[in-house]
């Protein structure tokens, strides 16, 4: 064929096709146009999976009449005026492609007015083509409504998934951009269902209690740290009992822009280590700020990917911005113990409050420091306990102590676990893995499943002390364990932790699964009747951990009865 230049139509779906890859792109453009104009607040309706109609108002700024089919040409915008813009962009938008792409591959009609104009004006496109252009009044700001999306590009149509799937997508973005922009009302509309609302009142947690309950809301702890000349991090964070089955529950808001960075959202995960319990993903909505000079937000079309000039220390920023949520915030576990007790002589109908609310973490909110200075602490601050006195024992599973300031319950299995998880990351770290050899090796039976298991995680067993070699077709000798484990049956204990790291699915990190697995089947179990000496032992060695607070799936270690506390439950106060 020879060569010949495309015709304007066949360029423009060309280009669309990087900018509206599918329905919900559509609303994440129109959705950015209504956030550049200033509005305070968006509705978004959609029907068909968004196919049939997306329908976009504002109450922005409006286009002036003369301007409007300009915006519908190719590389014009109002967002840049020359290339150095370019260097820091403070605007969604700047490429100019949206409305264009989109007219291209749909039916397009836009009504808008701006300030100051007597009448708004109205114009309908199809397939690029302006077909009408007439004055119409409206309150200022801007409607789009896009409909028959792709109906000219049958290649494009082939594409998209089913109706659910590109309403969970457009869901999905004006969920973020409603947590991105609190100060904005946001409302969603799904094929006549209301899906989401949120009140513009400006506070991130109203928002994300519109997303994600209210419940979980109240119960995120509050981010904020700042660096000098780097940016600053605000947000919320879920407590570790907040955690998801599910990737995706992580937020990223780069200068109030929904962005989606591996490495950031590594960074939040990691902030969580050894707080969660295995498998589970965190939730947290962060809204980070950072000189718009020090990053590049043109690095695709959609404008989702970002590049930090400082990535590093970015990443460490995030990083330490939710672990001194996580470490400051944490930790003493609240009971959510609840106590009756008539209110008044007269009003004897008891009254429920949460023992010890006001003075712990949770129930009461997160405790934001407020004179904290913005340098902050290492993340590897260790958050203390103090020094406990042990009374005794109960129910074979909790050590009952006396500290300065009231009393402690320590779930012995919980305490003892987070101290030997410490001490095998540790001993790993240093190459000094403690191992028990046997005099008689013990062979151990494999099912399938355990033998594909250990091909998975055979390694990291043996890099733990664990000396095995297969012996037949589905069995193993085993000649050494870790001498943690030296108490239990050997062969007990090798196929208990093999059943443990099975699960494929998880993504933990190999070493860390191997480590808890192992301290979960060497420390002492509820149930364990315990000396005293031992019981001093637990909770000496609690006292000298890193992370005293949890255990390394995330639940508490030990409980705090203050002694304000059983003053005021006494009546003494
Ligand atoms: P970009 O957003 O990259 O500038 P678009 O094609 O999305 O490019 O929009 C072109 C121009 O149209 C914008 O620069 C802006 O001036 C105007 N515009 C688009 N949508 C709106 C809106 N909702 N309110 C006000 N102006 C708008
Ligand atoms: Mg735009």
């Amino acid at each position: 064929m020879p060569i010949r230049v495309l015709t304007p139509d066949t360029a423009a779906q060309i280009a669309a096709g990087e900018v509206v890859e599918r329905p919900a792109s559509v609303v994440k453009e129109l959705v950015e146009n209504s956030l550049d104009a200033g509005a305070s607040q968006i509705v978004v309706e959609v029907s068909g999976g968004g196919l049939k109609l997306i329908r976009v108002v504002d109450d922005g700024v409006g286009i002036p009449t003369p301007e409007v089919e300009t915006a519908f040409e190719r590389h014009a915008t109002s967002k840049l005026t020359s290339s150095a813009d370019l260097e820091r962009i403070s605007t969604l938008g700047f490429r100019g492609e949206a409305l264009p792409s989109i007219a291209s591959v749909s039916d397009l009609e836009l009504v808008t007015r701006a300030e100051g104009e007597q009448t708004g004006a109205r114009v309908r496109l199809r397939g690029g083509a302006l077909l009408k252009k007439e004055a119409v009044g409206r309150p200022r700001g801007t409607t789009v409504q896009v409909a028959n999306l792709f109906q000219n590009v049958p290649a494009r149509l082939k594409f998209v998934k089913s109706t659910s799937t590109e309403n969970g997508r457009i869901g999905n973005l004006v969920t973020r951009y409603a947590m991105a922009r609190p100060s904005v009302r946001f409302s969603l509309t799904i094929d006549g269902r209301k899906t989401l609302t949120t009140n513009g009142s400006g506070e991130l947690r109203e928002a994300v209690a519109s997303v994600y309950g209210s419940e979980a809301a109240a119960a995120m702890l509050e981010i904020s740290v700042a660096e000098d000349g780097l940016g600053q991090v605000h947000g919320l964070a879920g407590p570790p009992t907040l955690s998801r089955a599910q990737a995706g529950y992580v937020t990223l808001v780069l200068n109030g822009r929904w962005i989606q960075d591996r490495r950031l959202n590594y960074a939040v995960e990691e902030a969580y280590q050894n707080m969660l319990e295995v498998g589970r993903r965190p939730v947290a909505v962060l809204l980070i700020e950072s000189p718009p000079e020090d990053v590049d937000v043109n690095v695709s079309p959609s404008k989702t990917e970002v590049r930090f000039r400082r990535d590093r220390e970015m990443f460490s920023l995030v990083q330490r911005s939710v672990r001194q949520a996580l470490v400051e915030s944490s930790p003493v576990h609240s009971p959510t113990l609840t106590v009756h007790r008539s209110t008044s002589p007269v009003d004897n109908s008891s009254q429920r409050r949460p023992l010890g609310s006001d003075l712990l973490g949770w129930a009461s909110g997160p405790r934001i420091p407020q004179d904290e200075p913005p340098s902050a602490p290492s993340m590897f601050t260790k958050s203390t306990l103090p020094l406990l006195r042990v009374v005794g024992q109960i129910s074979n599973t909790y050590i009952v102590a006396e500290g300065p300031d009231g009393m402690y319950l320590v779930d012995q299995h919980a305490a003892h676990e987070r101290a030997l998880f410490e001490r095998v990351l540790k001993e790993k770290a240093e190459q000094r893995i403690q191992v028990q050899g046997m005099l008689a090796p013990v062979t151990v039976d494999l099912t399938p499943v355990q033998r594909e298991s250990l091909a998975q995680v055979g390694e990291s067993l043996r890099a733990h002390g664990f000396d095995f070699q297969p012996f037949g077709d589905n069995a193993y000798v085993l000649r050494a364990v870790p001498a943690m484990l030296s108490g239990r049956a050997p062969d007990r204990a090798f196929l208990d932790i093999l059943d443990s790291l099975i699960d494929p699915s998880i993504p933990y990190e190999r070493e860390e699964r191997s480590a808890a697995s192992i301290a979960c089947h060497s420390a002492i179990r509820a149930g364990d009747v315990l000396q005293k000496e031992m019981m001093e032992e637990v909770v000496r060695l609690l006292e000298q951990s890193e992370s005293p607070h949890t255990c390394p799936h995330g639940r508490p270690t030990l409980v705090h009865l203050s002694s304000g506390l059983l003053e005021r439950e006494f009546g003494r106060r």
